[in-house]
Order: C-alpha cells, then sequence, then structure tokens
C-alpha cells in the first residue's frame, strides 16, 4: 500500500483523546499548527515533521482534518421529489402530503419501479459528490421498502453500494419509517421484528434498527417493541425523535439506552437532561430543518452545554433534506443551531462516528486510524461557515488513497 505525506499545512485538526467528546472538550482541542500527516499501509502514521512518501500533497495554506462522518443518509434511494419541495413553498405541509402517498410512499414507488443497477448508480453518483466534499464515512439505510422482501431488497443494493465505494459504509435497518398500506401499525412492526430483524442479522445487512417515531406513523411502544428485539440479535437501536412535534421521542430514547436519537427539532428542555446524563448521540440534522423552513430548532446550545454528545449529519433522502455536503451542514449549523465551527467539526467527525458505532479507530486522526483526512482550502477551520456555497475540500484521503482531488489541487500533488 502507499505512504502519502500531507506536508507543510497550516493546521491539522487531530482530536487527540479517545471517546465522544462533551460540551467543552468539543472546543478545546489542540490544534497542530505547520506540521505535517503521514498515513502508511491505510492508517494514520503520525502528525510532524515531513517524511519522504510514495505520494505527497503540498497543503501550504491549508487546514487538515479527519474525513466527515455523515452519521445519517437515506441512500440508497432512486430519484428527485422537487415537485413536492415546490407544492410545500407554496404552502402545502409535509404531513398532507405523506398522508396523499407522497413522501416516503412515492419514494417507495420509485424505488420499486427501478431496476437494482439504476438504484446502484443513482446513489453511487451521490457517494461520488459526498467524497468531494471530504465524506469518508457515510450511513445507508433502508425504509422505502414497506414490505418484507422490498426491504430486504434495499439492504441488498445497500451492501453493492458498499462495496462499491471507496467509504466506509455503516447500514442501519429503519423499515419502521412508513406504516404500509393495508396494515396497521402494530401488525407491520410485529412483522419486522419477528420476519425482517432476523434476517437482516442473520445475514449481516445492517448493524442498527432505526425507528420513526411521529403522530404519522410510529409510536413509542412499537419503538419498545423494536428495541427488545434488535437488543436480542444484537442490533443497535436508533431513533427519529421529534422532528415535526414533541412525542417526548427524544426522552424515550436516551432512557431507553438507544445509540442515537435523531432530529430533536421539539425536544424539550427537560428531555435534554434525559439526554445529557445519557451515551445516546443527539444527530441533529440542520439541512431538514433549512428545507422544511421550520422555526422550531433544537436546543442545540442546551444539549452541548448539559453535556449531551452531539453530532450533525445530512439526512441525505429526496424528500425533507436533498443535501449531500457535509461543509454545508457545518454552515447551517453554525448559522441556525448556533454552533461554533469547531464544536461543529468535533460533531461531523468524533462524534458522528460515535453514532454510527465506530468511533475507535474513525473520526480521529490518531496514530493506527484508519487514514481518512480532508484538506480544505483555508488556513482555519473558522472559515468553513463563512462562505456556505464553496466546497472547501482539496483533496481527500480515503482507507489510506489519495481517493479525490480536486481540478484546481492538482498542481499540490506529486510522486
Ligand atoms: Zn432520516
Amino acid at each position: 500500500m502507499t505512504s502519502i505525506v500531507v506536508r507543510d499545512a497550516s493546521a491539522i485538526i487531530p482530536f487527540a483523546g479517545s471517546g465522544p467528546l462533551r460540551a467543552a472538550e468539543m472546543s478545546s482541542t489542540e490544534i497542530v499548527e505547520h506540521s505535517s500527516l503521514l498515513i502508511a499501509d491505510g492508517r494514520v502514521a503520525g502528525i510532524g515533521a515531513p517524511e519522504v512518501a510514495d505520494v505527497e500533497f503540498d497543503a501550504t495554506g491549508c487546514t487538515v482534518i479527519p474525513g466527515f462522518v455523515d452519521p445519517h443518509t437515506h441512500l440508497p434511494f432512486v430519484g428527485w421529489r422537487g415537485d413536492e419541495d415546490a407544492a410545500r413553498l407554496a404552502g402545502r405541509h409535509y404531513r398532507d402530503l405523506h398522508r396523499e402517498e407522497g413522501g416516503i410512499y412515492r419514494s417507495a414507488r420509485l424505488l420499486g419501479d427501478a431496476q437494482d443497477d439504476e438504484v446502484l448508480a443513482f446513489s453511487a453518483t451521490l457517494a461520488a459528490g459526498m467524497l468531494a466534499a471530504g465524506t469518508t464515512t457515510f450511513e445507508t439505510k433502508s425504509g422505502y421498502g414497506l414490505s418484507i422482501a422490498s426491504e430486504l431488497r434495499q439492504l441488498r443494493i445497500a451492501a453493492r453500494l458498499t462495496a462499491l465505494v471507496p467509504q466506509t459504509v455503516v447500514s442501519t435497518c429503519l423499515a419502521a419509517h412508513a406504516v404500509p398500506k393495508g396494515k396497521s401499525e402494530g401488525e407491520w412492526i410485529g412483522e419486522v421484528a419477528q420476519e425482517l430483524l432476523p434476517v437482516t442479522a442473520a445475514e449481516g445487512l445492517a448493524s442498527a434498527c432505526d425507528i420513526y417515531v411521529e403522530s404519522i406513523a410510529f409510536a413509542l411502544d412499537h419503538a419498545a417493541r423494536l428495541s427488545e428485539t434488535a437488543r436480542s440479535l444484537g442490533l443497535r437501536m436508533r431513533m427519529h425523535a421529534d422532528q415535526l412535534e414533541d412525542s417526548q421521542a427524544g426522552a424515550f430514547a436516551a432512557r431507553w439506552g438507544f445509540a442515537t436519537a435523531d432530529h430533536l427539532n421539539h425536544t424539550s428542555l427537560e428531555a435534554v437532561e434525559d439526554l445529557a446524563a445519557a451515551d445516546t448521540v443527539a444527530v441533529l440534522l440542520p439541512g431538514a430543518t433549512f428545507t422544511l423552513r421550520q422555526n422550531k430548532k433544537p436546543l442545540a446550545r442546551n444539549l452541548i452545554e448539559s453535556e449531551a454528545i452531539v453530532a450533525l449529519g445530512t439526512d441525505l433522502n429526496p424528500g425533507t433534506s436533498p443535501i449531500h455536503s457535509m461543509p454545508f451542514v457545518i454552515a447551517l449549523a453554525c448559522r441556525i443551531y448556533g454552533l461554533r465551527p469547531i464544536e461543529a467539526l468535533a460533531a461531523s467527525t468524533v462524534n458522528a462516528a460515535y453514532a454510527l458505532g465506530v468511533g475507535d479507530g474513525i473520526g480521529r486522526l490518531a496514530p493506527g486510524g484508519r487514514g481518512d483526512a480532508a484538506i480544505l482550502d483555508m488556513k482555519s477551520f473558522d472559515e468553513i461557515a463563512y462562505r456556505p456555497d464553496h466546497n472547501p475540500v482539496l483533496a481527500v484521503l480515503c482507507g489510506g488513497e489519495l481517493a479525490h482531488v480536486a481540478p484546481d489541487a492538482r498542481h499540490r500533488v506529486a510522486s
């Protein structure tokens, strides 16, 4: 395997230490100035004086960070739903579009009508765009199947995507996304628990089970039912919580020891205390807040200051967050959720890796960790939110290989 030296960077942000970062730990991390990063045999070898390597990247004037980890996407899917967005901009509500069988039901029809290869090609193009924006690890989910066979098909397409892309991919079963037509919520949850999750776990098609708790979807007793089965099968438990209303879902996820509680727009101050006391990662998704023009935002500062583990993700999906760039999500998190740039970086690397259960070895530039890094065209990460439509990523190292170089950075590579 190749060795790569990223030399003479203005700043390297390694996030030394171990475990997820809480409160002031997110912003007090050491930034190494005027140094070089060495990657060898797919792993981080060290930070210090530039050494001789097979490939050199001149990082003068640049900031080097761990590759972004996107802990919440709805890949693989196929097709956009721009007309629904236009309807929302004209005053329709997402809930009504969902009830009229747009939304998730529409994406399920698009998935059902497409060939596997078509879904794979559509999703791989998005994964390539994510790589060019610095994402070296991302989540995939099912949830557009709405039958046992179609959910398994979507999970198998996710496995093919995993084999195709250079990134690390972590898969989740979100069969409890919408209630299939002709079934009650309880019937579908029973089928998922008895038929789908055992096959998913046995075939290694996912490492987590997710549920959408909302008045248009599932209730907390369904989450309890799935949690019991998921635990017995060794699957981690996640929840889409309190996105459109306060369902007490964030507090429930924390008290039941879920791995993550995602969205949290309507989560109360009391529930913030439950999350702060737990190891449940609060995964914030400002792309959905932005797309849905939600006035109600998560209590992000309270979450951080009360020591909850906070992560950021794109929520990439064709309905409520057609956004795949972590730099853009970070800019949104700073602008509309009130995060500081360095907190948003900790939330998009170290903590996002813990949200996916891969925090040991991914999310930091620590010796022995996976050789994933992004090289940004800025002297300080503090500039990240300043130009939100600019992709600052000049190059990406993924698994120890130079996986992406922007056209205007090719002169910086020597081998
Ligand atoms: Zn989602």
